[in-house]
């Protein structure tokens, strides 16, 4: 009995909530809130499941979108899509990106507010897309003006040009980012998007030098020899041949079926006319890149003493001519090191495996640096000029939890970023709904305090141990004979989102990411006005002692967080549906683990527990005023006794709802779907 009047009910919430009459057997509900109460992992990934087969990507858990990616165009991204979701209230309409990015952006155009958008979930599951997609939503949507254009175009093409230097083929993603990214739109008070400003986190710069089978360099090495014009090329002493070059070829795959270099050059090379790069930029900027592939070209060998020598001497006249230094004492500071005894400077020659390694160490540094230095020069021209107030929109495009088959220090400080991420999403989410009910007024047992849904000690305790001493936890955890046996050079750490064993080897090195000194100094000397701009003469000051990678990571971190503190959140966890890319093939197995992991369970039961929607007192009067008489055509009292008048009319039982001090709660959503579907036959 009790189970068959429920599917009555939650038949009718359909009509509304797909906006058309679909049996709800077909394509699961569109809000998680709405499944049966005892809502199990099974429940939850059947109702995925049916959604995705119906190309339906996009499904709420309240007001958190879940997006499962297609690996196929929809037709859901037009221009007339957009529209269609531009002004309208949340739940009104199928679930979608735009009415995340639409509700961010009325809330703060009405409460004059900041919000940021953390767009999650693992490499290849959609995040760069969405935040894409959401950039052009405003880019397309928002009031502008003909000055306005400019800042539109920069903020758009922006993208292009960061991920020609900072994304990669990856076994996991065709175009896979290598570093995190925060964008901030800024809007005025007209709401129309008048400059934005990006951080960038962790460029993958190893890459550089080094790619696993399968996977490429950053897309920017191939689309100069695929597409740079021939002239440019002859300048830079450069064949178009991938395959001539030994940092594009390690993981045998230059070309990739799925990715046009040729026009993506061109397209990138349009994106910096537009940025405000000038002739002079990019020369220096494609001297540095080819500078990188002549530098992997260069072989060392012994000479009779053991020490290493420059095996050929063309590469090194191509880079000393692009960067701008000395031919010799480049070639000295490749072959030899600086040494300080005793006040007294000394060279000391390298042996070939030492060459080769400071050859990497400044092919790494150059192209980190320049990543830097293109982030901050887009900033520029991102950058709005007057004073007047303005508040921003932030997109969080950050890689996701990362367990490879070998895990180096890249994963552990992607896998450390998420927890921390993790913890934050689940402090703001238990506190807003605290907070809110707090001011609201309203007190209900069934209310989560932040702390109880999560143990987060095993963080706290990470987050103590990392920072100038990566080695020494490895050392420590592997140590702990409650662990597994594992190896001395591998440790493991149990995140939120699973255990993932990290190799060692290398941590350290990482870390400190030395350049011999003598490098620093031929940089510090370039002519080439980037080199020299990345590499000051202040950092040669011995005294200064550089902090490590982790050190600065985390305190990025933390900035960054003490940057998303201050805003409202919205949230996007992207899923991928199978290893590969393939379109319409949902693996249960592999799903599961990320609905895990990207916590969705978890934030179920918490919505579940509370209030689902919400809704100021006017909003809610202005749109179901015509179901009462009392309030119809016009209610002259306070909106919160219209609202009382207008719920004892049609019906409200007392366990449904409880009214705030500015707000009506309502704690099942098909209570406000029977009063929407009531409101619909009316009108
Ligand atoms: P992530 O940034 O999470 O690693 P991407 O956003 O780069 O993943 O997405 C990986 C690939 O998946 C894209 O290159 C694209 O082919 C496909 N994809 C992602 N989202 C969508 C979408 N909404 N519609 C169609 N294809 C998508
Ligand atoms: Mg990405």
């Amino acid at each position: 009995m009790e189970e068959v009047r429920k599917e009555e009910v939650e038949d009718n919430t359909d009509i509304i909530m797909e906006g058309a009459l679909i049996a709800r057997d077909r394509v699961g509900v569109q809000d998680f809130v709405l499944l049966d109460s005892h809502t199990s992992e099974a429940a939850f990934l059947n109702n995925l499941r049916k959604r995705y087969q119906e190309n339906l990507i996009y499904t709420y858990i309240g007001t958190l979108l879940v997006s499962v990616n297609p690996y196929k165009e929809l037709d859901i991204y037009t221009v007339t899509q957009m529209q269609l979701y531009r002004g309208v209230n949340f739940f009104e309409l199928p679930p979608h990106l735009y009415a995340i990015a639409d509700n961010a952006y009325r809330v703060m155009c009405s409460e004059y507010n900041n919000h940021f958008i953390l767009i999650s979930g693992e490499s290849g599951a959609g995040k760069t897309e969405a935040s894409k997609k959401i950039l052009q939503y405003y880019a397309v949507t928002c009031p502008t003006t003909e000055q306005l254009q400019v800042v539109r175009d920069r903020l758009l093409l922006s993208n292009p040009v960061l991920e020609a230097f900072g994304n990669a083929k990856t076994l996991r993603n065709d175009n896979s980012s290598r570093f995190g990214k925060y964008m901030d739109i800024q809007f005025d008070f007209k709401g129309a998007p008048v400059g934005g400003h990006i951080l960038s986190y962790l460029i993958e710069k190893s890459r550089v030098v080094h790619q696993n089978h399968g996977e490429r360099n950053f897309h920017i090495f191939y689309q100069l020899l695929e597409g740079g014009e021939k002239d440019l090329l002859c300048w830079l002493g450069l064949e178009r041949n991938p395959q001539k070059y030994a940092y594009l070829i390690q993981g045998r795959c230059a070309k990739v079926f799925s990715i046009n270099d040729k026009n993506d050059w061109k397209i990138v090379r349009k994106a910096f006319s537009i940025i405000d790069f000038t002739e002079k930029d990019l020369e220096h900027l494609f001297g540095i890149v080819a500078s990188v592939l002549h530098l992997g070209n260069i072989q060392f060998e012994e000479d009779s003493n053991g020490h290493a020598i420059i095996r050929n001497g063309t590469q090194i006249k191509w880079i000393s001519k692009l960067l701008g230094v000395h031919l010799s004492i480049l070639q000295e500071s490749l072959t030899h090191r600086k040494i300080e005894a005793r006040s007294e400077e000394v060279l000391s020659p390298l042996n070939v495996d030492l060459a080769f390694y400071a050859r990497d160490a400044v092919a790494k540094a150059i192209y980190g640096r320049t990543f830097t230095w293109l982030v901050n020069k887009i900033n520029g021209s991102l950058a709005n000029k007057d004073s007047t107030r303005k508040t921003v929109i932030g997109l969080l495009d950050i890689y996701g939890f990362e367990v490879l088959d070998t895990n180096s220090f890249e994963q552990f400080c992607i896998n450390y970023c998420n927890e921390k991420l993790q913890q934050l999403l689940i402090e703001m989410t238990l506190k807003a709904e605290q907070e809110e009910y707090e001011m609201e007024g309203i007190e209900d047992e069934e209310c989560l305090r932040p702390g109880e849904a999560t143990d987060l000690s095993f963080l706290e305790k990470l987050e103590e141990k990392v920072g100038d001493h990566a080695h020494f936890v490895t050392r420590k955890l592997a140590d702990q004979k409650t662990r597994k046996s594992i190896d001395w050079v591998d440790f493991r750490l149990l995140h939120y989102a699973g255990e993932v064993t990290y190799c060692a080897v290398g941590f350290l090195e990482k870390n400190n990411d030395l350049l011999y000194r003598n490098l620093k100094e031929v940089l510090c000397n370039s002519k080439n006005g980037i080199i020299r701009e990345c590499f000051l003469l202040s950092e040669l000051d011995s005294r200064r002692r550089p902090e490590t990678v982790a050190t600065q990571f985390k305190n990025s971190l933390m900035s960054l967080i003490e940057i998303l503190m201050s805003k409202e959140p919205s949230y996007i966890r992207c899923i991928k549906p199978n290893e590969n890319k393939e379109p319409g093939k949902f693996d249960d197995c592999l799903i599961r683990h990320q609905v895990k992991y990207l916590g969705l369970m978890e934030h179920l039961r918490v919505r579940r527990a509370g209030f689902a929607y919400r809704r100021k007192y006017e909003h809610f009067l202005q749109r179901y005023k015509s179901l009462c008489p009392a309030t119809w055509p016009h209610w002259h009292g306070p909106a919160a006794e219209g609202v009382e008048r207008l719920i004892k009319h049609i019906g409200y039982k007392p366990e449904e709802y409880k009214l705030g001090r500015t707000k009506i709660f309502i704690r099942f959503p098909k209570t406000l779907f029977a009063t929407e579907d009531a409101f619909e036959i009316r009108k």
